[in-house]
């Protein structure tokens, strides 16, 4: 892999900087590779990989910001070494998934907080209180109650 090594809370990601494609073909379960290729650079967005356990997969997730947090200064300080765990304080993991509105069940293609997993979740409360998330329905304006970090498609 092409990443870049981040130890997060004693973990161990691989981080990807703007513009640095995941390797298609990797085995990574959840991978797509045409939204890993338009969400590159996003600006509020980094991409990781994971492993929860050895015995298990990889797995793809989201790093996101709505803080404002200078990324190309993060993938700075990820690449020589200095990135720390108080560089993504701000950060949600998330994961893409199809939701579909409760209001007029467009189905949404979304990064979603993923509020089960073990990274952040010793601070996971303050971290999505002092989160913005998107929560009208880019179809039909109605309020979305899932914890919606980004739209990436929609009808
Ligand atoms: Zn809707």
């Amino acid at each position: 892999m092409d990443g870049l090594t981040l130890t997060l809370e004693g973990r161990p990601l691989t981080y990807f900087p703007a513009g640095v494609p995941v390797p298609a073909g990797a085995g990574i379960a959840n991978f797509d590779e045409n939204e890993d290729r338009a969400l590159a650079g996003h600006p509020r967005l980094r991409r990781v990989l994971m492993r929860l356990l050895p015995s298990l997969p990889v797995l793809y997730y989201y790093l996101h910001f709505s803080d404002g947090t200078d990324l190309h200064r993060l993938d700075e300080k990820v690449a020589d070494g200095t990135a720390a765990d108080e560089d993504v304080r701000a950060a949600l993991l998330g994961e893409a998934q199809s939701v579909v509105c409760p209001h007029c069940a467009a189905v949404i293609r979304a990064i979603v907080v993923d509020t089960g997993h073990p990274l952040f979740a010793s601070d996971r409360g303050r971290r999505l209180r002092e989160h913005r998330f998107r929560q009208e329905c880019p179809v039909c304006g109605g309020h979305l109650s899932l914890y919606i970090l980004e739209v990436i498609d929609a009808p």
